[in-house]
């Protein structure tokens, strides 16, 4: 059995990558998606375990003393990490793994992991993201002001990442990602094991 796929998508807050992977969630039951951990307060609406695991400072800094993460970052004056175990169990029994986080815990994946596939997901403009930050209406004007100050450094680093792709309109950007996704499949980094194969039968 192939190893699974680990996948990397990155996007300044508010440029939509969290509809666009629920989308590709919904569309392949195969693709599991990492459950981060995280300091920050649930939004309204958010799950415990499904769409973050919300824990304590001290909890957290337990885990990284433990070496349970895989990467972790602060972002906005919120601690993020991704649990390893659980990335590492899913990847070993055959699925591909989503990884939503932000660019220093993605630059640390890809120093780590050089098979994972990285896609960074832009925003039309900086003025389209405040706008869609408002319009979701999760956050107060303070912390939308930090993340879109965020936003421009993010930007620049997206030039590390294997795809790109522009969420513009949803539908098309959704498609995007999802093409990019079952190109990575065929990265030459990826089929190591299919050529070895190939070659067994010489
Ligand atoms: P992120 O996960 O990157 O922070 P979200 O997925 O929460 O972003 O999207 C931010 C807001 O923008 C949401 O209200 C979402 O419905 C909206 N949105 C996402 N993609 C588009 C798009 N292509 N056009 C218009 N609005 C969008
Ligand atoms: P939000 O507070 O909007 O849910 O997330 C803020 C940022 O943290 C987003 O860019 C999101 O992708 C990122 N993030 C979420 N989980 C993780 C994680 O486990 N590690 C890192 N480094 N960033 C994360």
């Amino acid at each position: 059995m192939n190893r699974g796929t680990l996948y990397i998508i990155s996007a300044p807050s508010g440029t939509g990558k969290s509809t666009i992977v629920g989308e590709i969630l919904k569309a392949d039951p195969n693709i599991s998606f990492s459950v981060s951990a995280t300091t920050r307060a649930p939004r309204e609406g958010e799950v415990n375990g499904k769409d973050y695991f919300f824990i304590s400072r001290t909890e957290f800094d337990d885990l990284v003393r433990n070496g349970g993460m895989l990467e972790h970052a602060e972002f906005c004056g919120n601690c993020y990490g991704t649990p390893k175990k659980a990335v590492f169990d899913l990847l070993d029994a055959g699925r591909d793994v989503i990884l939503e986080i932000e660019t220093v815990g993605a630059y640390k994946v890809m120093d780590s992991c050089p098979e994972a596939v990285s896609i960074f997901i832009l925003p039309p403009s900086l003025a389209t993201l405040r706008h869609r930050l408002e319009k979701r209406g999760t956050d107060p004007e303070d912390v939308i002001k930090r993340r879109i100050a965020e936003a421009e450094g993010e930007i620049k680093k997206s030039v590390r990442y294997d795809y790109t792709v522009v969420n513009d309109g949803l539908e098309e950007a959704i498609e995007d990602v999802k093409a990019v996704m079952k190109a990575a499949k065929k990265m030459t980094k990826l089929n190591n094991d299919t050529i070895k194969g190939v070659l067994e039968k010489c």
